[in-house]
């Protein structure tokens, strides 16, 4: 089995759902398909739960006109891709449109938006999208069975980013699953419940959550692969905006993925795909607009000892200190970066941002600005003289105040701590030379 999540932009609208369904027919596997709601819809979701509960003014108007843009949108994409299952999927889209809009009514009437009511609203653009999708592969003789992931995900009480328990999830999907012996489940990401001892309430996994949903199932079910498709060709060498010359990774290790996380990169987050990582589980970033595009593999082994340089990351507004002194402590911990000894002396990095200089720092005057390269890849540390041929290799650094390089940051990854200088242009270059 594999289990294949869509994000928001590849069921953002009837197109799209019709991309999806021409994806997932061209796999023979039987298939967990997880969905998010469709591009916006959350947003529009959080916006309204928060305005019901405003208690300065009236936001009718607004209410009303968002109600009305999610059921619009909805409703669109039912009258443009069935026929035989249309009057079915309209009551159901129309029931589930009804029950939000109870919701909303009873946050404006009480004024009072909790926590676990904010995960009740954000819900149901994960069950629309999911409700649709089932019915368009109904109508195309797919036999796909719709199973509600509050069933599934059982989770703690931490309402807008709970923690979902495995081990009951686990049993829940083995028995779900035993059940119906199903060659296509649709399902929502995002979502899962909690039962507070009278009754089970939805939960959210966090924004963004619905990596985190396929991790789990495909974690449980111990999935061949698990596939992440989402509106681009996988994971950039680099940023595009700072690149012209980046490209997408073929494979890479989930080291690389933290690290790359770690200095900002807006790539999955590696909490979200734990679970199949450490199920040896292989996941793939894929282009659901552009399905025959290899993608991006994220290996859950990495099995050659091939040295490769994979991705570039560049972070400005940091701070170096080199000092003999170790005065980690008097940092406050979410603005260190780095810290580590090499060549007797303590090297620090921090994140300027937030970060107040005062009299418990003596030596002020080596507290340097500075931007952190962070170049990612495979096989670094056995393969030292490669990597210091590759940095030798960026031209544009010998115009560059090179503070500092450090090998120690992770396995995957060596950083160039850098003075002020034009930090796009190197970034360009390293892309240029992987
Ligand atoms: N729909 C949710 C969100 O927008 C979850 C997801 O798409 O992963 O955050
Ligand atoms: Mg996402």
């Amino acid at each position: 089995m594999i289990v294949m999540k869509f994000g928001g932009s590849s069921v953002a609208n009837a197109n799209e759902m019709i991309s999806v369904l021409n994806v997932i027919k061209n796999v023979v596997d039987k298939k967990v398909v997880v969905l998010s709601a469709c591009k916006g819809i959350t947003d529009k979701l959080e916006q309204i739960a928060i305005i019901s509960a405003d208690k300065s003014k009236n936001f009718n108007n607004e209410k009303e006109n968002i109600l009305n843009y999610i059921k619009n949108h909805h409703i669109n994409i039912l009258n443009s891709t069935l026929k035989n299952y249309l009057a079915v999927a309209t009551n159901e889209v129309q029931s589930l449109l009804n029950d939000l809009e109870n919701i909303v009514q009873g946050v404006s009437f009480l004024k009072e938006l909790t926590s676990a009511t904010k995960d009740a609203v954000l819900s149901f653009g994960e069950l629309l999208s999911t409700t649709i999708f089932h019915f368009i592969c109904k109508e195309q003789q797919l036999n796909s069975v719709l199973i509600d992931a509050r069933t599934l995900i059982y989770t703690n009480d931490n309402y807008n980013e709970a923690a979902p328990n495995l081990e009951l999830c686990s049993q829940n999907i083995k028995k779900e699953f035993s059940k119906i012996n199903p060659d296509l489940v649709i399902t929502q990401g995002f979502i899962g419940s909690y039962n507070n001892g009278i009754i089970r309430k939805t939960t959210t996994l966090g924004r963004g959550g619905s990596d985190y949903s396929a991790a789990i199932i495909g974690a449980i079910i111990g999935a061949e692969e698990i596939q992440i498709w989402t509106d681009v060709n996988g994971i950039l060498s680099a940023d595009p905006r700072c690149c012209n010359d980046c490209r997408t990774i073929k494979q890479m290790s989930f080291e690389e993925i933290k690290d790359l996380s770690f200095w900002g990169a807006k790539v999955l987050h590696p909490k979200t795909i734990l679970p199949a990582i450490e199920k040896n589980i292989n996941i793939k970033v894929l282009n659901t607009f552009n399905p025959t595009n290899e993608g991006t593999l994220i290996a859950a082994k990495n099995e050659d000892n091939l040295f490769k340089v994979n991705s570039v990351i560049a972070k400005g507004n940091c701070i170096l200190n080199i000092s003999n002194k170790r005065f980690l402590t008097e940092f406050d911990n979410e603005n260190v970066l780095y810290s580590g000894y090499c060549n007797r002396k303590y090297i620090t990095l921090l994140n300027k941002n937030n970060f107040e200089f005062n009299e418990k720092f003596p030596d002020i005057e080596n507290f340097i600005d500075c931007s952190v390269i962070c170049i990612s890849g495979a096989n670094f540390s056995n393969n030292s003289q490669k990597l210091l041929n590759f940095l030798s290799s960026i031209k544009c650094l010998e115009n560059v105040e090179v503070l500092q390089i450090i090998f120690e940051f992770s396995f995957s990854s060596v950083l160039l701590v850098i003075g002020s200088c034009d930090v796009h242009k190197i970034v360009d270059e390293i892309s240029k030379n992987m």
